[in-house]
């Protein structure tokens, strides 16, 4: 789960920071080639305004240069001017050239004779200024065009000019006249003006450099390191013209001023085109253009017009990227908050996205989380029209189909298919359930289990096949289920049925198993034929029993598994029954004791010789062990003489019992009763306990006639070894002592082994006494056992009579004997001398005439 959760978890956050990760690369691209496209745009415009300047800067020399040249031939040729150089009439020569600067808006004008004297001037000329023009002259003289005009730079002072020279003929050459522009901040600010350049005119002599004019204030020349660069610059210009690339170092300053040589123009400049259409008015120029610190571009123009000096002229037009790019300062601030609001928007929206997918996500697993553990009640949201939705409804439906599945499996789990009842684990785990309620809070009422075992199932099912006898478990289970409706029921196994109870009175608990039996009196009908089934029970109760409910059930089947073993109709468990139980065998450690001290005890059970006139007589006893446990109490034979059998005890058992006989027929004879009795033996006495020796010592003992005695041994003991067996039984049968096959008809007896035998009379069992009157079956076993037996001349016994009916029933049939419940029960010796006393019967000899 932890690990759902840790990928949930990432889930929002990759979402997340992909979009918020891929909004950012797009803005910072967007960003980037705006910036690197205005960056383009912005250098363009200045190499095209460059390009266009450089132009510009060209042609207005020298349309300024024509200007003045038309002006000044015209001033050469005025003929009162030349008059007045012939007169020599200086105060007329200074008017005229004073009028005509006047009239042209020349800065200066002055006019030079034939022999180089300065007739005339606007303003004083220096020495300096006298000598390079001297030497302009004498270049004009040597040109071309002597005589005519010459246009040239001249340094004055501290300001440079654009002069054109012109000579004066009359007609002989009688001197030079000269007007000129100054190169100044003013003519700066028209070049800044017409090319949006800044504009800063250089001259360099001597190797200093110095600002004739210039745009710039004073502060942006140094900033911009204008004067440094361009000292650095004609340094290295001849290396930077001769070189190769096209561009190079020049240097830095303080203001991290680099200047690069973008280009270095052809040595023909525009100047030269100019040339070619007749002006030559600025001669050869070399242009050099500049990238200064990728902050500024600019390039330089020289200015290659004679200043009759080593004053070299040139201009430098440059422009500053980034305060052009500072024009967009607005555009990229607006981007820039644009771009915060795009990406602030995106988050948000992401984040909600994200949720949107995430929470319904999280929702999901949370109730598969329930669903996994059981909860199959989760409600979902159907409300989400996309894969989400058709999801949670895949799984709400799917949460269905295993809550039905689950409910199904628990069902079949639980239950018994064929009666719907629950089944045995559930049965237990319900009945716990009911324990520890109910003894929790110290209640008054009691558990127990009572498990219903369906008689003889087996046969009806083999009889009728397996399909009606599934019916038929179906019809009684339904019939268990209207008795005890209101209690905890299950089908534990094919045939048994297990009812738990909570009572307040004992009696309640046989009652319910006399409810139920009644309700069994009445047939069941299954293919047609009605069957009467009998039920056993076996009971077992809380606390005695067990405390547990699965060792209740354990005892309960004991119970049942003994009554039927008794054939009787129920039995409440006592830890007797349990042949496997430790008890059990505990108890058996104790028997050698019990024999020894007393805790043993003959029953006797009397016996009718039965007489054709009704008066029958009571001749004889069946002697009857019991045991008297000082912790348990009464234990009946059947639970112990088994095991006494098993380990070899019951030799000292029979021993005792038949001592204890005798003794009591001693007494009895004392007291003048006289009545034979009968001991009960086993196999293991049989075979290994020397009777054939014992009983007789013991009869002469007791001064017993040995036909007074009785052994009784069942048919299965005999047939454990017949040779032996008869070998045996001979010889106590020679000895006097009469023989009696017990429970006879329950075994395999072979009538051919039964004649050999030295057998007096037949005990027939009691299980088909008991109901030999309301029975067919039983009737006919009954009266051909009796007529067999009377035909092989041996007596018979009837044992299990319950009813006057039976009596009469065996006496009709011309049985012998009878034993049973409605005679009496096993008594002790002290009951039984009582029973005589009052009884309706004859006592005493009794027996039938041999
Ligand atoms: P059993 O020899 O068949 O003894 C008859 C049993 O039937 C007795 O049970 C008796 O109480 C019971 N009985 C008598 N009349 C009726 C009647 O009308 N209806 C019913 N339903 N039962 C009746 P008990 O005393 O519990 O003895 C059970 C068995 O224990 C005996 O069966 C016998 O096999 C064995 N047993 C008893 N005492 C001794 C003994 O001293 N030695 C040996 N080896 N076995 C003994
Ligand atoms: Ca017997
Ligand atoms: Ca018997």
């Amino acid at each position: 789960m932890e690990q759902v959760t840790k990928t949930q978890g990432r889930l929002d956050s990759q979402i997340f920071a992909w979009f918020v990760g891929l909004l950012v690369l797009i803005q910072v691209t967007t960003v980037w080639l705006a910036y690197t496209a205005s960056r383009e745009s912005v250098e363009q415009q200045i190499r095209n305004r460059l390009g266009a300047a450089q132009q510009f800067f060209y042609s207005e020399f020298d349309s300024r240069s024509q200007y003045l040249t038309g002006f000044v031939t015209t001033v050469a040729k005025d003929w009162g001017f030349r008059q007045a150089v012939g007169r020599a009439d200086e105060l007329t020569i200074n008017s005229m050239i004073l009028n005509s600067s006047l009239r042209l808006g020349a800065d200066v004008g002055f006019f030079i004779d034939a022999d180089g004297n300065l007739r005339g001037s606007t303003l004083n000329l220096d020495g300096g200024a006298l000598r390079d023009i001297e030497r302009v002259i004498e270049q004009a003289e040597l040109s071309d065009s002597a005589g005519e005009y010459q246009d040239f730079f001249i340094r004055i002072e501290n300001k440079v000019y654009q002069f054109v020279l012109a000579s004066m003929e009359a007609p002989i050459h009688i001197g030079w006249i000269a007007m000129g522009f100054s190169v100044d901040n003013e003519l700066a600010s028209q070049f800044h003006n017409a090319t949006g350049l800044q504009t800063t005119f250089i001259g360099v002599q001597n190797s200093m450099s110095r600002i004739y004019g210039s745009t710039l204030t004073a502060a942006q020349i140094e900033s911009y390191g204008v004067r440094r660069t361009l000292n650095r610059y004609l340094f290295s210009r001849q290396e930077v013209d001769g070189a190769a690339n096209d561009s190079a170092w020049l240097g830095s300053d303080q203001s991290m001023l680099r200047m690069i040589v973008k280009k270095v123009f052809p040595d023909r400049s525009p100047m030269t085109t100019a040339d070619n259409s007749g002006s030559k008015a600025m001669g050869d120029s070399t242009v050099s253009r500049y990238l200064v610190d990728q902050q500024v571009e600019g390039m330089q123009l020289s200015i290659p017009i004679d200043t009759g000096s080593d004053l070299e002229l040139s201009v430098l037009l440059h422009q500053s990227i980034t305060e052009q790019l500072n024009g967009f300062n607005r555009w990229w601030n607006d981007l820039l908050l644009l771009f915060s609001l795009t990406l602030l928007l995106g988050a948000m929206a992401v984040i909600l996205i994200a949720r949107r997918i995430t929470s319904p996500l999280r929702k999901l697993v949370d109730i598969m989380r329930q669903i996994t553990s059981g909860n199959y009640q989760q409600e979902f949201e159907l409300t989400q029209k996309n894969e989400i939705g058709a999801l949670a409804q895949e799984f709400q439906s799917m949460q269905g189909a295993v809550a039905m599945r689950e409910k199904e499996i628990r069902y079949r789990a639980e239950h018994d298919v064929l009666t719907g009842m629950q089944n045995r684990d559930k049965f237990l785990a319900n009945c716990q359930h009911r324990i520890d309620q109910l003894y929790s809070v110290s209640s008054s009422q009691s558990f127990a289990i009572l498990i219903f075992d369906v008689d003889c199932f087996g046969n009806v099912n083999e009889a009728l096949g397996h399909a009606a006898g599934d019916q038929l478990l179906a019809d009684i289970g339904r019939r268990i289920g209207e008795t005890f409706e209101h209690d905890l029921l299950a089908r534990i196994s094919a045939d048994q049925f297990a009812v738990a109870l909570v009572y307040d009175v004992n009696s309640q608990m046989l009652d319910a198993v006399h409810r139920l039996q009644e309700r069994f009196n009445e047939p069941f009908t299954q293919s047609g034929i009605d069957i009467v089934l009998g039920v056993t029970a076996g009971i077992a109760c809380y606390p005695e029993h067990g405390r547990e409910a699965i060792q209740l059930l354990r005892s309960a089947d004991v119970a049942m598994t003994s009554a039927k073993k008794r054939r009787l109709d129920h039995i409440v468990y006592s830890p007797m029954l349990d042949c496997d139980s430790v008890k059990r065998l505990a108890l058996m450690s104790e028997l050698p004791t019990a024999i020894d001290s007393d805790q043993l005890v003959l029953f006797y059970q009397p016996t009718l010789t039965l007489s054709a006139d009704g008066r029958h007589r009571v001749s004889k006893v069946e002697c009857l062990v019991r045991w008297q446990h000082p912790s348990y109490g009464f234990i009946p034979p059947d639970e112990f003489i088994s095991l006494a059998e098993q380990t070899g005890i019951i030799t000292r058992l029979t021993y005792w019992v038949i001592k204890t006989a005798m003794q009591q027929f001693q007494l009895w004879r004392d007291n003048g009763i006289e009545l034979d009795f009968a001991v009960n033996i086993s196999a293991v006495d049989l075979f290994k306990g020397n009777l054939q020796a014992l009983i007789p010592a013991l009869l002469a003992h007791f001064d017993i006639a040995p036909n007074k005695m009785v052994l009784e041994v069942t048919e299965g003991e005999v047939m454990q070894d017949p040779e032996k067996a008869i070998a045996i039984l001979t010889e106590l049968s020679a000895a006097g002592i009469r023989i009696s096959i017990d429970d006879y008809g329950t075994g395999y007896s072979s009538l051919a082994y039964l004649k050999q035998l030295p057998v007096d009379e037949l005990k027939i069992d009691k299980s088909f006494v008991m109901n030999v009157t309301e029975n067919s079956d039983d009737e006919i076993i009954v009266r051909s056992t009796i007529d067999m037996a009377r035909t092989m001349g041996m007596a018979i016994v009837a044992e299990g009579v319950e009813s006057a009916a039976a009596l009469d029933f065996l006496n009709q049939r011309g049985c012998h004997y009878a034993q049973g419940f409605y005679i009496s029960k096993p008594l002790p010796a002290a009951e039984l001398e009582q029973w005589l006393l009052q009884t309706d019967y004859l006592v005493g000899e009794g027996r039938r005439a041999a």
